[in-house]
């Protein structure tokens, strides 16, 4: 959607895109300063391959302060982003034929991975009156002798669902009973969470060991395009991880390594502005979102997504009688006919739904959902 989006904006046409992962801010100058002297110092060859040991002590020291979590640097390996990391983790540790639990909605590239590893994708399937959050039952339930993963992301991409230390609690004791099964928990929207403190499964020392954090600087310093992620696992995945990466990309840019000591050297002021402008937006989108009908939405907890629920148009007709079949149908019709691109609910495993990105400015917000709401109306 966003290449089309780009395609009708290269034809003069004004489009709004709200369907990119990403913020819309600028990197902290700071973060950005620290760059500029990495290069002064050249810090320009090769660098080791899980990282930096500064950077990966500034990552102990930063799990241990924000999230109380005790690591040592043999435990962290920093890659190319959280998406490398995920990656890493899953070609270490999945097995053709082996089982991934994975709920739904969930962020595109966890299945595409799960499938480049020869693994299945066992999908719970859940909707916007649980709060697109599963229940320690419906995880029970999908878990066979061939299960070896559960992956999951709070704050959710797309949904923006957060779990809280309660139900967290819960789902670690249905994985207390089963030993063989490892759990990545995918924290990189950690910070931009509006509702109950960030809480993660790894707190949980009966299953700490079999939990990966997979985490990163791309959303809460607005760096998407340094990519920098890491991982927080046990030793023996840590070194698997290591030891993949040293054969395919080696340690990640030196450039941007520097740059993500700095900011987790300055701390969270520059997030914390961030995310106040994400929490006026968020309430902007709610109220006009409720304002159209057919349109059915939740409040989400944390990152920048809304995931509203439009099957109420399906089987309706546009005004050259196309009619509107699924997500995909209606993202594709909003970019034609609203000139706001979105991204169909499809896309992330729920059909029912679409995915709104609100990292884009006030006015652009205040436009974008009045054009939805002019052109859901034009459909009968
Ligand atoms: N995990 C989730 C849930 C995401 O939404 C994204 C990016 O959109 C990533 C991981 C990847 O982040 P990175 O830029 O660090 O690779």
């Amino acid at each position: 959607m966003t290449k089309l989006g780009r395609e009708l904006a290269s034809q003069g046409i004004n489009v709004i895109s709200l369907s990119v992962g990403e913020p819309d801010f600028n990197t902290p100058e700071h973060v950005k300063e620290a760059a500029k002297k990495a290069l002064d110092e050249n810090f320009t060859r090769y660098s080791p391959v899980p990282g930096y040991p500064d950077l990966r002590q500034a990552i102990v020291e930063k799990l241990k302060k924000e999230n109380n979590l005790d690591y040592d640097i043999s435990q962290i390996v920093v890659s190319t982003g959280a998406k490398q990391s995920l990656s890493n983790v899953i070609l270490t540790l999945i097995n053709p034929g082996d089982e991934v639990i994975i709920p739904t909605p969930y962020w595109v590239s966890y299945s595409e991975m799960v499938t480049l590893a020869e693994g299945k994708s066992v999908f719970i399937n859940t909707e916007i009156e649980s709060d697109f959050k599963i229940t320690p039952a419906q995880l029970e339930a999908a878990i066979t002798p061939n299960t070896k993963l559960f992956m999951f992301s709070s704050p959710c991409n797309p949904t923006g669902s957060v779990y809280s230390q309660d139900e967290l609690a819960a789902l670690a004791k249905v994985f207390e009973k089963h030993p063989n099964i490892f759990i990545i928990s995918d924290e990189i929207y950690e910070h931009i969470n509006f509702g109950t403190a960030h809480a993660s499964i790894a707190q949980f020392d009966a299953i700490k060991d079999r939990v990966i954090i997979v985490n990163g600087f791309s959303k809460a310093f607005a760096m998407t395009g340094w990519r920098l992620g890491y991982i927080a696992a046990s030793k023996e995945i840590a070194a698997a991880n290591d030891k993949l990466q040293g054969q395919t990309t080696s340690g990640t840019c030196s450039i941007a390594q520097r740059a993500g000591i700095m900011a987790y050297e300055q701390g969270l002021d520059s997030v914390n502005e961030m995310k106040e402008a994400f929490a006026r937006r968020r309430q902007l989108v709610y109220d006009l979102l409720q304002d159209i009908p057919g349109v059915k939405t939740n409040l989400p907890e944390g990152a920048f997504y809304f995931f509203p629920e439009i099957s109420s148009f399906f089987g309706k007709k546009d005004a050259n009688g196309n009619v509107i079949k699924d997500s995909a149908d209606l993202a594709l019709y909003l970019l034609n006919v609203g000139h706001v691109a979105t991204v169909g609910g499809d896309s992330f495993g729920n059909n029912n739904y679409i995915r709104l990105s609100y990292a884009a400015s006030d006015d652009s917000l205040r436009e974008a959902l009045r054009r939805i709401k002019e052109a859901l109306g034009k459909l009968v």
